[in-house]
């Protein structure tokens, strides 16, 4: 059975921010940088799941500035187009500047990653099972 909502889609509105169960821009609270909502107001998915859910966001989140930022400056250092005092300088200050402006992209692509792999528990997808059904089958 089709799901309601398809993987490409989940895709699509993890890289554009946006709530995976009904699309809207509500992942966040609306006039802050880094508050997450605990719940879609437009369809009450369950966005902050546990405690520590969005750690695994932390480790994507350096994991890309490692390998989209520093690791460029350390090249660029390394064949001397730019100085090593100027890389210092450009891999410090960016080492707090583009995690910052990565972190909403960061959770946004923990949550698509999450419901890639399970999309069945979006509530969108929901198959009516019995009571005592395991929606992970
Ligand atoms: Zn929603």
């Amino acid at each position: 059975m089709p799901f309601a909502v398809t993987r490409l889609q989940i895709v699509a509105r993890g890289l554009t921010n946006r709530c995976p169960n009904c699309g809207g821009r509500t992942l966040f609270k609306a006039g802050t940088w880094f508050q997450t909502n605990q719940d879609c107001p437009a369809c009450g998915l369950r966005i902050e799941r546990d405690e520590g859910f969005f750690l695994g966001s932390m480790s994507l989140n350096y994991g890309v500035t490692l390998v989209c930022f520093l690791t460029p400056v350390m090249l660029l250092a390394y064949k001397g187009v730019i100085g090593l005092t100027a890389a210092v300088v450009i891999a410090g200050v960016g080492s707090i500047v583009f995690p910052a402006l990565f972190y909403r992209s960061s959770r946004s692509w923990w949550l698509m990653n999450y419901y890639f792999f399970v999309p069945q528990h979006l509530p969108a997808n929901r198959i009516a099972t019995a009571s005592d059904g395991d929606e992970n089958l």
